[in-house]
C-alpha cells in the first residue's frame, strides 16, 4: 500500500518517495535534487547501474538509511502529475486491484515525456527588408503579414507560401524573417462560448438548467441523463460543457466508438467555432504528446475521446460526460481491467467535478444508483421533431415459412420492399460478424475449431478465411474436412452479416446494400466514411452488427429489422437480458429519426419472453424493475459485489491446482462474509494455448472486498511458478 500523496515542494536533499514506472510496485527513496522538486514531477533516478524514470509520489518511506540515499538525477521537462490525479490513480489501483505503477503507466502513455526541452523553431516577420526581392520571397512575407499572430514552423511556412524551405532560410539570413523558439506543443484553438446552440424544448431547457447549476457548484456529483436516441441528450450536455468552460475548467466527453467522434467533432465545431481535441488510438504520436501536455497546461479545454482519455493529466477537470454509458466497450478487457464509466465517477470525485451518464438504456447498476438517489436523474421524454417512437412489432418466427439457410422472413421482406418503393432506408441488424458462426462437415459432423482456443472458427467469406474471434487466428477455408478428409462436404451453419447480405442480394437484386461490420473496414477513417455515405443515402439496405446500434444518425432510415432478437437472451452471464434489451432498444430507436415515422420489427421465436415483451410495450421502467428484482433474489450486483479470477497456465493441471489451493485457503474472504465459487474451467477453457480456470468471489455489498482479495491472492502474486498467470477482474462484465 502506497501512502497518499502530499503537496508542497521538497527542498534540496529532502527525502522523497519515487514511484518507478517500471514493474516495481513500491516507492524508492531518493534525495531531492538541487533546486528541489515538486510532488508529481517526472524524474530520472539511478537504480543500481541503470537510470529509470519515475514519478515523485510523496515523502520517502525511510527504508534507506540517510547516508546511502542517492540523489534524483534529473527532473524531466513534463508537467507534474497533480495531487488529485495521483490520488485518483492510487484509488483506481486499489479499486481494480492493479499494481500502482501499471495504473500510472496508463496516465503516461504519451511519447516525449523523457525528451529534452519541448520547443521548436518558429518563424516570424523580421525587422529588415531583404536586399533582393524575388516573387518567392514576396510570397513568404505576404503570408507572414497576413497572419501576424501565428507561429509557423519552417515546413508550415514554406508550404503556406508555396515555396521551398531554402527561400525561408535565405530570408532568415537577410534578417527579413526571424527564427525563434516556441513551445513545441501548441494549445488548441479556444472554443467560442458566446453563441448558443439550437433553441431547446422546455424539457431540454429544464435538464440543461439543472446540469448548469450542478456545474456551477464546482463539486462532485453524478447525473443520469436518460432519453431515447434523438431526444437531444447531446444538445443538453453540450450546454453543461459550455458552462464548464465558462467556469474556466476543462471538459471531457467519452464516446464508446471512434467512428462516432467525427460527427461529434462537427457538432462541436458548429456550436463553438472550433473542434474539440481528440484522444484515441487513431491519432498520431505528435498529437498524442501535444494533447497530453495541453491537458496538463490547460490549453485543451474540451477533449473527446475513448476510455483511455480518462487518464489524461487535466489541469482542472470540471465535467466528464460518458455518452452511451451502458456500452460494453467502456470495460477494458485486457491489460489493466477497468470500467471507464466507474473510473469516471472516481476521477470526478477526486477532482470535484460533475459526471453526466447519458443513455437511452442505462445499465442496471446506473439505473439502480439513480433509483436510490445516489445519482441525480434527468429525463428527456420525447424525440425532437417527431411525436412518436417507432412502432415496435414482433414477427413470430414459429409462424413464418423460411427455406433452410434463409433468415429474412416473408413479413420482414415485405416491409423492406415497401421502403424500397418509397425510396427509404432499411436496416437489418444481426450481431454476428462474418459469414457463418460454424463450419460443419456434413460427412462426419466435425466442427472446425481454433487450434489455440476452445472456440469455433468463423467463416469470413469476403476475406475467404476462417477466423477465431477469440485470438484472431485465421486460416484459409479448407476444401476437405480436416477430421475425416471428405471433400466438398463442409458447409456453413447459422447466419452472419455476410451471409445475410447474400440473402438480401438475392431477395432484392436491384437494391444497393451496405454491410457495416467492424472487420470489413481497414481503418477507423474508412469506417467513418462508410457511415457518412450511408447517412447521405448511399445504400437502400444497411446490414449491420452492433456497430449500428451506437448512436449513428441515419436520417433516411425508417425500418429497423432485427434478424435474430433471441440472440443473447440466454447468454451464460447475468447481463444477457440487459444487453439484449439495450441493443434491441437502440436498434429499434434507429428507425425514423428525421421526420418520417419509423417501424421496428423483431424476428423472434419467443415473443413472450419478458425482455421482448418489455421492448414491445416500450416499458423501460418495467424492464429494469423486473431485472432489479431478479438480481436481488439471486443476490447479484448491485445487491452484492463480484470479483472474478482467472488462473491460466500452459498446463491445465497447474492452473487447476493453483485455483484449488486458492479456493481452499480463502480465510481473508470468509472474514468479510464473502464466498468463493469454483474452481471451474472457464467457458472458453483455452485461449492462445493457455488453459484457463475461473474463480468467482461474491461479497456483501458493503464489505471491503478489494482489501480481502488483495490479502488472499498475495501469495500467488508474489511467489509461484512463472508460467502461472493470475488475472483479477473487479465487477466483471464478461464471464468467458
Ligand atoms: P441524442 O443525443 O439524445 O441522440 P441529439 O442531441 O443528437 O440526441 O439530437 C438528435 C437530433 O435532433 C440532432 O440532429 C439535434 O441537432 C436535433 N435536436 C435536438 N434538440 C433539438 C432542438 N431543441 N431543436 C432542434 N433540433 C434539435
Ligand atoms: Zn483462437
Amino acid at each position: 500500500m502506497v501512502p497518499p500523496p502530499e503537496e508542497g515542494r521538497f527542498a534540496p536533499g529532502e527525502r522523497v518517495g519515487v514511484l518507478p514506472l517500471g514493474a516495481l510496485d513500491r516507492l524508492l527513496d531518493y534525495a531531492a535534487p538541487e533546486g528541489g522538486v515538486s510532488p508529481g514531477a517526472f524524474v530520472e533516478v539511478p537504480l543500481g547501474p541503470r537510470r529509470i524514470v519515475g514519478v515523485v509520489w510523496g515523502r520517502g518511506t525511510g527504508e534507506v538509511p540517510a547516508h546511502r540515499l542517492r540523489a534524483i538525477g534529473r527532473v524531466l521537462d513534463a508537467p507534474p502529475l497533480r495531487a488529485p490525479f495521483r490520488e485518483f490513480l492510487g484509488r483506481a489501483a486499489d479499486y481494480t486491484l492493479t499494481p500502482l505503477p501499471a495504473m500510472v503507466r496508463l496516465a503516461t502513455r504519451a511519447p516525449g515525456l523523457t525528451e529534452g526541452p519541448a520547443t521548436r523553431h518558429v518563424y516570424r516577420l523580421g525587422p529588415a527588408e531583404p536586399p533582393r526581392m524575388t516573387e518567392a520571397r514576396a510570397r513568404v512575407l505576404r503570408v507572414l503579414r497576413a497572419h501576424p499572430g501565428l507561429a509557423f514552423t519552417l515546413s508550415e511556412l514554406a508550404q503556406a507560401a508555396g515555396v521551398g524551405t531554402s527561400v525561408v532560410r535565405g530570408l532568415v539570413e537577410a534578417g527579413a524573417v526571424e527564427e525563434a523558439e516556441a513551445p513545441r506543443d501548441q494549445p488548441y484553438p479556444p472554443l467560442d462560448l458566446s453563441g448558443s446552440g439550437v433553441a431547446l424544448t422546455p424539457d431540454q431547457m429544464l435538464a440543461a438548467a439543472s446540469l448548469r447549476i450542478a456545474v456551477e457548484g464546482r463539486a462532485y456529483g453524478t447525473t443520469l441523463l436518460r432519453g431515447v436516441t434523438g431526444s437531444g441528450k447531446t444538445e443538453v450536455y453540450l450546454e453543461a460543457v459550455a458552462e464548464t468552460l465558462r467556469q474556466g475548467r476543462q471538459a471531457l466527453v467519452l464516446l464508446p466508438e471512434i467512428a462516432l467522434t467525427g460527427a461529434f467533432l462537427q457538432r462541436v465545431e458548429a456550436r463553438f467555432g472550433a473542434p474539440a481535441a481528440e484522444w484515441h488510438s487513431g491519432i498520431t504520436q505528435s498529437e498524442r504528446r501535444r494533447l497530453w501536455r495541453q491537458a496538463a497546461e490547460g490549453g485543451a479545454s474540451l477533449v473527446v475521446g475513448a476510455r483511455s482519455a480518462l487518464f489524461l493529466p487535466f489541469r482542472d477537470l470540471g465535467l466528464i460526460v460518458v455518452d452511451e454509458e451502458h456500452d460494453g466497450s467502456y470495460k477494458q478487457e485486457d491489460g489493466v481491467l477497468y470500467n471507464a464509466r466507474d473510473m469516471a465517477v472516481l476521477r470526478a470525485a477526486t477532482e470535484g467535478a460533475q459526471v453526466i451518464l447519458a443513455s437511452a438504456t442505462p445499465c442496471l447498476e446506473t439505473w439502480w444508483n439513480a433509483e436510490t438517489g445516489k445519482y441525480a436523474r434527468l429525463m428527456l421524454p420525447a424525440r425532437v421533431g417527431l411525436a412518436v417512437l417507432p412502432r415496435v412489432t414482433a414477427i413470430d418466427m414459429r409462424l413464418e415459412e423460411l427455406a433452410r439457410g434463409n433468415w429474412v422472413s416473408p413479413t420482414l421482406a415485405a416491409a423492406v420492399a415497401r421502403r424500397l418503393e418509397r425510396g427509404e432506408q432499411s436496416l437489418l441488424f444481426l450481431n454476428r460478424r462474418g459469414y457463418a458462426p460454424v463450419t460443419l462437415c456434413r460427412a462426419c459432423g466435425h466442427q472446425i475449431g481454433c487450434p489455440h482456443c476452445d472456440a469455433r472458427l468463423v467463416e469470413h467469406r469476403f476475406q475467404r478465411r476462417l477466423q477465431c474471434h477469440q485470438c484472431g487466428e485465421t486460416q484459409p477455408i479448407p476444401l476437405a474436412c480436416p477430421e475425416c478428409g471428405a471433400e466438398g462436404r463442409l458447409s456453413p451453419v447459422g447466419p452472419g452479416v455476410e451471409r445475410l447480405a447474400e440473402e438480401v442480394a438475392s431477395l432484392f437484386p436491384a437494391a444497393r446494400t451496405a454491410v457495416l461490420s467492424s472487420d470489413l473496414y481497414g481503418s477507423a477513417r474508412s469506417l467513418k466514411e462508410a457511415i457518412e455515405q450511408i447517412a447521405e443515402g448511399a445504400a437502400d439496405i444497411v446490414i449491420g452488427t452492433q456497430l449500428v446500434a451506437k448512436g449513428h444518425n441515419f436520417p433516411r432510415l425508417t425500418l429497423a429489422g432485427v434478424v435474430d432478437a433471441d440472440l443473447g437472451l440466454y447468454g451464460s452471464d447475468l447481463r444477457a437480458a440487459e444487453r439484449t434489451f439495450a441493443l434491441l432498444r437502440q436498434v429499434s430507436g434507429r428507425a425514423g429519426r428525421a421526420d418520417s415515422p419509423g417501424e421496428a420489427l423483431l424476428q423472434t421465436y419467443q415473443p413472450h419472453h419478458p425482455v421482448i415483451e418489455a421492448i414491445l410495450r416500450g416499458d423501460d421502467e418495467g424492464f429494469w424493475r423486473a431485472e432489479a428484482e431478479g438480481r436481488r433474489m439471486a443476490g447479484m450486483p448491485p445487491f452484492s459485489r463480484l470479483v472474478a479470477l482467472i488462473l491460466s497456465s500452459e498446463s491445465a493441471q497447474a492452473a487447476m491446482d493453483a485455483a484449488t489451493r486458492l479456493a481452499r485457503e480463502a480465510e481473508p474472504l470468509r472474514r468479510i462474509g464473502a464466498e468463493v465459487w469454483g474452481p471451474a474451467p472457464a467457458p472458453i477453457a483455452r485461449i492462445r494455448g493457455r488453459h484457463r480456470v475461473r474463480l468467482l468471489v461474491r461479497a456483501p455489498r458493503a464489505a471491503p472486498v478489494q482489501a480481502a482479495v488483495a490479502e488472499w491472492i498475495a501469495p500467488v502474486r508474489t511467489g509461484g511458478r512463472d508460467d502461472l498467470r493470475l488475472t483479477v477482474d473487479v465487477d466483471p462484465q464478461s464471464f468467458l
